[in-house]
């Protein structure tokens, strides 16, 4: 599966806020956003640091909104429209089932259990086959996972010093209320799909602007 394979800092500079997209390393004093306060001064990339600054544009509100979550959830443009698409056959609000299906991908499953530390470390784990959904193995990590569903590490997995110093913070930060974890035995439960409410991101998303722009 094709992905973006450049700088992570490098996107939070261009979205001016914290993506989280480095595990452990976001929370650190390692993080360019908190240790430099000139880091987002500096405005985005690729542009000089005194270059006038022109008022952005409906269209280009729209185009940065869906870069933003492409961005969270690390996905490049033709694995988005993907989602989009079925997002927009489904029952409901588009921008709506949009996020629902993107947050219950295998990989932020992981993620918000805090059995990986980053979405991609959850690919990682998963590309190495150490998952198991329902007791069968599983090397898709945009597989969306259904309510009732259950997710668990193999031993190799349980093992990995990156999957046990991650889910120290199941303790300290919790998972989300749809999601159930046993962190002895790294196991997981999807007790329900989330609702809008339950879906938190750094910043706000405001997922209509994604929908007005494939509308276009
Ligand atoms: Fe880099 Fe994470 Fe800080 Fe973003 S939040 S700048 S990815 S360390």
């Amino acid at each position: 599966m094709a992905r973006y394979t450049g700088p992570r800092c490098r996107l939070c500079r261009s979205q001016k806020q914290k993506l989280m997209l480095k595990g452990d390393r976001c929370l650190s004093v390692k993080c360019p956003i908190d240790k430099k306060v000139s880091f987002l001064r500096k405005g985005p990339p690729g542009r000089p640091a005194n270059a006038r600054i022109k008022k952005i544009s409906n269209y280009g509100v729209q185009l940065k909104e869906k870069e933003k979550l492409k961005e969270i959830y690390g996905l490049l443009e033709k694995q988005f429209k993907r989602f989009f698409n079925m997002a927009q056959r489904k029952k409901g609000i588009t921008g709506e089932n949009l996020l629902v299906l993107l947050e219950t991908r295998l990989d932020n499953v992981l993620y918000r259990t805090h059995i990986a530390s980053s979405r991609q470390h959850a690919r990682q784990l998963v590309l190495h086959k150490h998952v198991k959904i329902n007791d069968k193995t599983s090397n898709i990590p945009s597989i969306i996972l259904k309510q009732g569903d259950v997710v668990t590490l193999k031993e190799s997995g349980k093992k990995l010093i990156s999957v046990l110093e991650s889910l120290k913070r199941v303790g300290t930060d919790g998972v989300p209320s749809w999601l159930e974890i046993n962190p002895d035995e790294v196991r997981v439960i999807i007790k329900d799909l989330p609702a809008r409410k339950d879906l938190v991101y750094p910043g706000t998303i405001n997922e209509q602007l994604i929908v007005e722009l494939y509308s276009k």
